[in-house]
């Protein structure tokens, strides 16, 4: 089966899965995605605050077009700035410019909508089209390849039956099933496919504010306190939204994860107590913003939590592929969750282009051997920044301590910093790749790093760097 023939099946119906479905089907393929949700899930408690950076927005522009791309940014406030606040009192900004405030949510339901809208506009000798079937969770891959089956899908009510050809795309997020397949798969086989886990270590909730807005605050900045995240999500005519944060052993561990539609009024005080304290931005108006019933709702809503993915490589004899957080998934603050995914999507697509005019090699192989430098600085990064939040204390002395010193004494004021050339103005002139990304961060703090080791070892053991 030549490559404009084939037909995919993607597993997964987030931004990545979707993204790449889209992308697939205007390049004339016919691709069916599995989803195990009964529908894209609206309700704003499932979602959460999301950036999306010019590395995300170029994604949906050359994958899915200008359109789509004009959706999310038109309907994103644009992030001057990450304000982190000790108290009252703003410690450290990070400036941007070119992030767009959106939730996960919306930039799953534009996509979503680009497929419905390019499926409706297919003429009938159109080729390619795509297919998303709800209410289909994927229990297990079983690897057959016998020569006519290449591999079976297990699903509760059903199993499907993928001839060889058929080519797969697995976006099924942090805790994928076909990730977990597949290293099972090739346990100790020549392919074999490693992957490592690390818990983050926090959880994640959020609040709404609907009574009144915090006119005080400015929307086009996300402000960081200790243990809340506050911002706007959407337009500024949006609800703010409050993240809330929870470490174990934190005092108010045990209220953060009680799970109850009837908390008791003195459960409802210590939260409100908690946000006070947490937040004394907000905490002298907090009951003009937060109601009553949106404390007690806090009690019923899911909590978010999960791991930092790494993979050793990311497809499997050329018709398996991993993208997104199946292959990578970060931690919250790397900002990069979502924006790693899309650009995996625009760099699957780039070498699906690459070698459709019959290059020996299968365009997902060509793509996994490109991208794991990607893969892997993408690790580096985000287990930097979970090493200065949750490490041990040895760890956060490193990395926390070298990037304090690099930006005291080394950083050239009159150059952009790491973060303006990622999300600021200058970004818009070099999309640096993430193995770049990283090389340039080392260089930056390198020589604090290795001063610190020897200072932090006392304190425990220092992780190495990777
Ligand atoms: C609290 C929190 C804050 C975050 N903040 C940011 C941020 O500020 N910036 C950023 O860029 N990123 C952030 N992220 C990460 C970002 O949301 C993810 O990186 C992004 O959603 C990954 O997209 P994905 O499509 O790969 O996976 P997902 O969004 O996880 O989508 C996977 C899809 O697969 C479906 N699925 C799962 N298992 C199966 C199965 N067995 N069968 C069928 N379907 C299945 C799921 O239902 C889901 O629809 C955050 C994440 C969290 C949890």
């Amino acid at each position: 089966m030549s490559s404009q023939q084939a037909s995919y099946v993607v597993i997964g119906a987030g931004p990545v899965g979707l993204l790449a479905a889209l992308g697939l089907a205007k390049r004339g393929h016919s691709v069916t995605v599995y989803e195990g949700r009964e529908s894209l899930d609206q309700r704003r408690e499932e979602s959460y605050p999301i950036g999306v950076n010019l590395r995300g927005i170029r994604a949906l522009r050359d994958v899915g077009g200008s359109i789509l791309a004009s959706r999310v940014e038109d309907h994103g406030e644009i992030i001057d700035s990450f304000d982190i606040y000790s108290g009252k009192r703003r410690v450290a900004q990070a400036v941007a410019g070119t992030i767009r405030s959106q939730t996960r949510f919306a930039v799953t339901k534009a996509i979503y909508d680009e497929c419905v809208a390019f499926e409706a506009s297919k003429g009938p000798e159109s080729k390619g089209g795509v297919r998303v079937v709800f209410g289909k969770k994927l229990d297990r891959f079983e690897v057959v390849e016998d020569g006519t089956t290449a591999g079976r899908l297990h699903f509760s009510d059903q199993v499907v039956d993928l001839p060889v050809g058929v080519r797969v795309v697995a976006a099924d997020g942090g805790g994928s099933i076909v990730r977990r397949c597949f290293v099972e798969a090739t346990k100790g086989k020549e392919n074999e496919i490693k992957e490592t886990l690390v818990p983050w270590n926090v959880s994640f909730r959020v609040m709404f504010c609907d009574k009144s807005p915090l006119s005080y605050l400015d929307p086009k900045i996300h402000y960081i306190m200790s243990g809340v995240y506050v911002a706007v999500s959407g337009s500024s005519s949006d609800p703010w939204t409050f993240a809330l944060s929870c470490r174990p052993g934190a005092p108010h561990h045990d209220l953060f994860h009680l799970h109850t539609d009837s908390p008791t009024p003195a459960q409802i005080e210590e939260l409100r107590a908690h946000l006070r304290k947490a937040c004394p931005l907000t905490a002298e108006r907090l009951d003009d913003h937060i109601s009553e019933e949106e404390l007690r709702a806090f009690f019923g809503r899911r909590i978010f939590t999960g791991n930092l993915v790494h993979i050793s490589r990311c497809d499997y004899n050329g018709w398996v592929v991993m993208l997104g957080d199946a292959a990578h998934a970060l931690f919250p603050p790397t900002g990069e969750g979502i924006n790693s995914g899309l650009d995996d999507v625009h760099a699957l697509m780039s070498a699906i282009d690459a070698t459709s005019s019959g290059a020996s090699v299968s365009p997902f192989s060509h793509y996994a051997t490109n991208r794991q430098p990607s893969v892997d600085a993408l690790h580096s990064i985000a287990r930097d920044i979970w090493l200065s939040q949750s490490g041990s204390t040895a760890d956060k002395i490193v990395s926390m301590g070298s990037n304090i010193l690099f930006n005291v004494f080394s950083h050239d004021k009159s150059k952009p910093t790491e973060a303006e050339l990622r999300y600021g103005p200058p970004a818009k002139d070099a999309l640096l790749e993430y193995p770049e990304v990283w090389k340039r961060h080392l260089e930056n703090v390198g020589g604090y790093r290795r001063a610190l080791r020897w200072i932090a070892a006392p304190f425990g053991h220092v992780t190495a760097d990777q």
